[in-house]
C-alpha cells in the first residue's frame, strides 16, 4: 500500500455543482491491485472522495459531489454541429467551420444592426478564466455589455444589495462563522438540502452548544427547519414585513448598537421612521405567524452577541429581491452584527463559480474587479489593462437575462450565444421563452451535453470541455479560491469555454487581445484587475494555488501567507462608500408581484431537492440520483387537498395565467395552507408537461433585474374532474 500511495496521488479539485464549493480528491479508474471502477454504462469511472484539507468542507461531500464522476461519459456532445434552420437536422462540421461561421455571423450582425444585437448568456458553471475572456470579447472587443449569466436568476439581488448597502459586492462573512455564531438566522434558504455541507457545519455547532439559537424563516417545513429553535412559516412575499417587524421590536426594546450606528452607518433615522408602520400585531397578521413567535425572533436577535444571517433563492428570486437583501443588512447594521467572528449577512451562492463570475464582471452591468459599467473611471481602468482605445467599453448596462428573451421576441437580437446553461428550462414563463428562442436568427449552444432542451433551439452546437477536462479557478460562497486542474483526457475534441471565445475573438481580428498560451496566463491578467479592489486577488496565481491549496480573498500581492489572508470583510468597520459608512435602506413591503386572487387562489412556491442540480443536465444522467428523485410532485396542505377533494398521489393539473403542469399530489402539513410547492428540476427532456416555469411569471426586481421565480398565483384541477 505504501507503493500505491507513492504511485497514485489524488488530484485535488472542487465540486462543480453548488456554491458551497467542497474540495474533492479524484483518483483514476484503475488503481494498482484493484478492479477498475465503472459507471452505469460500463465505462471506466474516476473515483471521487472529499478532500479533508479543503478549508470549506473538511472532507465532507453530499450525494451530488460523491456521484459526479457518473456524469462524465453519458450523452456528451462530441463534435461541432451546424444547421441553417431549426427544422433541419444538424450536420457534423470541423471546429474551424463552426468557429468561422460564428465569426462571420457576428461580423454581419454588427455591421447591420450594431454590437448591441449580439448577446451572450453564460453560467456560474464557468471557471473564472471562461468568464473573464467572455467579458473581454463581448464588452471589450465588441463594445456591447450584453453579457449576462444564469447568476442573474440566482444571486443578482444579493450583489445589488451589497453594492447599495456597503459600496461594493462581496459577502462579508465566512464558513468559520457557522461555528462561531450565537444565533443563525436562515431566511429563504433550505440550506440542509441545497447547501448541505454548510448546513452540516452549522448543525454540528447548534447541537453541541445549547445556547446557540437557530431561526428558520420558510413557508415550508423542510429538513432545515427540523431542529430549529424557531420556525417562522411566513406567507410567501412577507419577508420585508417580518424583517421590519423584528427591527421595530429591537428599536422599541432599545436593543440596538448606537455606537456602531453613529460611527459606521448613515440613514438610520429614515429607516427608523419606516419601522413605525410595522407594529408586532400587524406584522404577525400580515405574515401569518403568532405575535409570540415574532417577539421570540426579535429576542434572539437582541440577546445574541453574534448573529449570522444566511439566505439564498427565497430572498433573491423576488420582484423586491434587492429590498429584501438590504432589509436583512439593516438588521445587521442596527445591531452591529458585522465584521466580527460569528456575525454578518451571508448570501449563499447557488453555483460553483457564481462568485468568480462576480469577480470577473460576469453580469451585464458590471466589469472585472467589482467595477460597474456606468462608472467612467472603472471603464477606463479596464480598457487600460485590455489595451483598448478609450471609449471601447459602452457606458450602458447590457441586457439582463430576461431582457435578452424580450430582445429575441422583438427580433432585436441577431446572435444569441448560450454557454453552459439551459435557458429553455430555467427562464420564467417558459412557453414565451421558447417562442422567443424560436425567433432567434442565430443561436449558438455551447455545452458538454446533448441533448438538452436549449440545444433544440440552436443553429450551432459546440462541444465544451467540463469539470476535470480543463484547468481553471473557481471561487466559492465564502470567497475561497480553488485551483481546479484538468485530470482526464478526452477521446474527442471538446474545448474549454475560454479557448472557444478566444478563437472567435481572433477570427474577428483581435489577435493581440487573445494571445494567451494557457488559462494560467488568462488568470494572471484577470487578477491585475482586482488589485486594490475589495476582491483583491493580486497575490494569487495558478502556481500559488496549485502549490499552497485553496486561499480566501482578499489576498493582495504582498500577502504571501495563506493563513493571514482575509477571512472576513469590513473588520475595520469602514466601507467602500464615499463617506466610508454603510447605508441603511428604508423599504416598505410590496408583497408578491402576482398575489393569489379568486381565480388563482393558491401561491405556488418553487425550490430544489437534495439530489438534483438545476435542470438535470448532469444529475438526470446519474442513476442513483434519478432513483432518489424519480419524478416531480406537488406538495399541498391537507386542508387545501380536502377542499379540492384531492387524494394522496392523485394526478392534478396546476394552472397559472401562463401555462400548466401535470403532476401527482403529495398531501403534507409541511406546506402552509394556501401555498403549494413544486420542485424546479424537470424540463421537457425529463418529464412530460411538468415544467415549473410553464407557470412562473417574468416580473423582475427593478434594481437587480432578478426574476420572481419563487412565487406565482395558481389554481389546481384534479385531473379526474377535467
Ligand atoms: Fe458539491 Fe455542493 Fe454537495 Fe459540496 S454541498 S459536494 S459543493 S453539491
Amino acid at each position: 500500500s505504501f507503493k500505491r500511495r507513492i504511485m497514485v496521488a489524488p488530484t485535488k479539485t472542487l465540486c462543480p455543482y453548488c456554491g458551497v464549493g467542497c474540495g474533492l480528491e479524484v483518483l483514476p479508474p484503475a488503481l494498482p491491485g484493484k478492479p477498475v471502477t465503472r459507471d452505469s454504462l460500463g465505462n471506466p469511472m474516476w473515483q471521487v472522495r472529499g478532500d479533508r484539507n479543503h478549508p470549506s468542507s473538511k472532507g465532507q461531500v453530499c450525494v451530488k459531489g460523491a456521484t459526479i464522476a457518473e456524469s462524465l461519459e453519458k450523452d456528451r456532445l462530441k463534435v461541432p454541429m451546424i444547421r441553417d434552420s431549426l427544422d433541419q437536422p444538424f450536420r457534423e462540421v470541423t471546429w474551424d467551420e463552426a468557429l468561422d461561421r460564428i465569426a462571420l455571423q457576428i461580423k454581419k450582425v454588427v455591421a447591420a444592426q450594431g454590437p448591441d444585437a449580439i448577446c451572450m448568456y453564460g453560467s456560474g458553471q464557468f471557471q473564472t478564466e471562461d468568464y473573464y475572456i467572455a467579458q473581454k470579447l463581448i464588452k471589450g472587443c465588441l463594445g456591447t455589455n450584453n453579457f449576462d449569466a444564469n447568476s442573474r436568476l440566482c444571486m443578482s439581488s444579493a450583489v445589488a444589495g451589497y453594492i447599495q448597502s456597503f459600496g461594493s459586492d462581496g459577502p462579508p462573512a465566512c464558513y468559520d462563522d457557522l461555528e462561531e455564531t450565537d444565533c443563525a438566522f436562515l431566511i429563504g434558504t433550505n440550506t440542509a438540502e441545497c447547501h448541505p455541507i454548510v448546513f452540516n457545519r452549522l448543525q454540528k455547532h447548534h447541537k453541541k452548544n445549547r445556547n446557540v439559537k437557530l431561526i428558520v424563516v420558510d413557508p415550508r417545513a423542510t429538513s432545515t427547519t427540523k431542529n430549529a429553535d424557531l420556525h417562522l412559516a411566513i406567507k410567501p412575499g412577507t419577508d420585508i414585513n417580518l424583517l421590519n417587524g423584528i427591527a421595530h421590536l429591537l428599536l422599541r426594546w432599545n436593543k440596538f448598537d448606537s455606537l456602531f450606528i453613529d460611527e459606521c452607518t448613515a440613514g438610520f433615522a429614515t429607516f427608523a421612521k419606516v419601522l413605525k408602520d410595522y407594529p408586532p400585531e400587524l406584522v404577525a397578521r400580515d405574515c401569518g405567524i403568532r405575535v409570540d413567535d415574532l417577539e421570540k425572533a426579535a429576542r434572539y436577535w437582541g440577546e445574541s452577541k453574534k448573529v449570522l444571517s444566511l439566505w439564498s433563492m427565497g430572498i433573491n428570486q423576488s420582484s423586491e429581491g434587492t429590498a429584501k437583501v438590504r432589509t436583512i443588512i439593516n438588521l445587521h447594521l442596527m445591531t452591529g452584527n458585522l465584521g466580527k467572528p460569528g456575525a454578518g449577512p451571508f448570501s449563499l451562492t447557488g453555483q460553483p463559480n457564481a462568485m468568480g463570475g462576480r469577480e470577473a464582471g460576469g453580469l451585464s452591468h458590471i466589469l472585472p474587479g467589482y467595477r460597474v459599467v456606468k462608472n467612467p473611471e472603472h471603464r477606463q481602468e479596464v480598457e487600460q489593462v485590455w489595451r483598448l482605445p478609450e471609449g471601447s467599453i459602452s457606458p450602458n448596462p447590457g441586457l439582463a437575462a430576461w431582457d435578452m428573451i424580450v430582445g429575441l421576441e422583438q427580433r432585436k437580437v441577431g446572435v444569441f450565444w448560450v454557454a453552459a446553461t439551459n435557458p429553455a428550462v430555467s427562464m420564467p414563463d417558459i412557453e414565451r421563452t421558447k417562442s422567443a428562442l424560436r425567433k432567434s436568427p442565430f443561436t449558438v449552444c455551447q455545452d458538454a451535453y446533448y441533448p438538452t432542451e436549449t440545444a433544440e433551439f440552436a443553429h450551432v452546437l459546440l462541444p465544451a470541455a467540463q469539470w476535470g477536462e480543463k484547468t481553471g479557478i473557481m471561487t466559492n460562497s465564502e470567497r475561497v479560491v480553488t485551483y481546479c486542474p484538468k485530470f482526464r483526457n478526452l477521446t474527442w475534441d471538446a474545448r474549454a469555454d475560454w479557448e472557444i471565445f478566444a478563437e472567435v475573438g481572433r477570427r474577428l481580428g483581435y489577435e493581440a487581445a487573445f494571445d494567451f498560451e494557457s488559462s494560467a496566463e488568462v488568470y494572471d491578467e484577470f487578477v491585475r484587475l482586482t488589485q486594490n479592489r475589495v476582491c483583491d486577488m493580486a497575490g494569487l496565481s495558478h502556481e500559488r494555488l496549485r502549490n499552497q491549496g485553496p486561499i480566501q480573498w482578499p489576498c493582495p500581492e504582498w500577502e504571501m501567507n495563506p493563513q493571514q489572508s482575509g477571512k472576513r470583510l469590513y473588520t475595520d468597520q469602514r466601507f467602500p462608500t464615499a463617506d466610508g459608512r454603510a447605508k441603511f435602506s428604508a423599504f416598505h413591503a410590496k408583497g408578491l408581484a402576482e398575489p393569489p386572487d379568486p381565480e388563482f387562489p393558491l401561491v405556488l412556491t418553487t425550490g430544489r431537492l437534495y439530489g438534483h442540480w438545476h435542470t438535470q443536465s448532469r444529475t438526470g444522467r446519474i442513476p442513483k440520483i434519478v432513483k432518489m428523485h424519480p419524478e416531480p410532485f406537488l406538495e399541498i396542505h391537507p386542508r387545501d387537498a380536502q377542499k379540492l377533494e384531492i387524494e394522496e398521489g392523485e394526478w392534478v393539473e396546476l394552472r397559472s395565467r401562463r401555462g400548466q403542469a401535470k403532476l401527482p399530489a403529495q398531501i403534507t402539513k409541511a406546506i402552509s395552507p394556501g401555498t403549494v410547492f413544486m420542485p424546479m428540476h424537470w424540463g421537457a427532456l425529463w418529464a412530460d408537461d411538468a415544467e415549473v416555469n410553464a407557470l412562473t411569471h417574468p416580473a423582475v426586481c427593478p434594481i437587480s433585474l432578478e426574476p420572481e421565480l419563487k412565487a406565482c398565483a395558481v389554481q389546481i384541477i384534479p385531473l379526474r374532474k377535467s
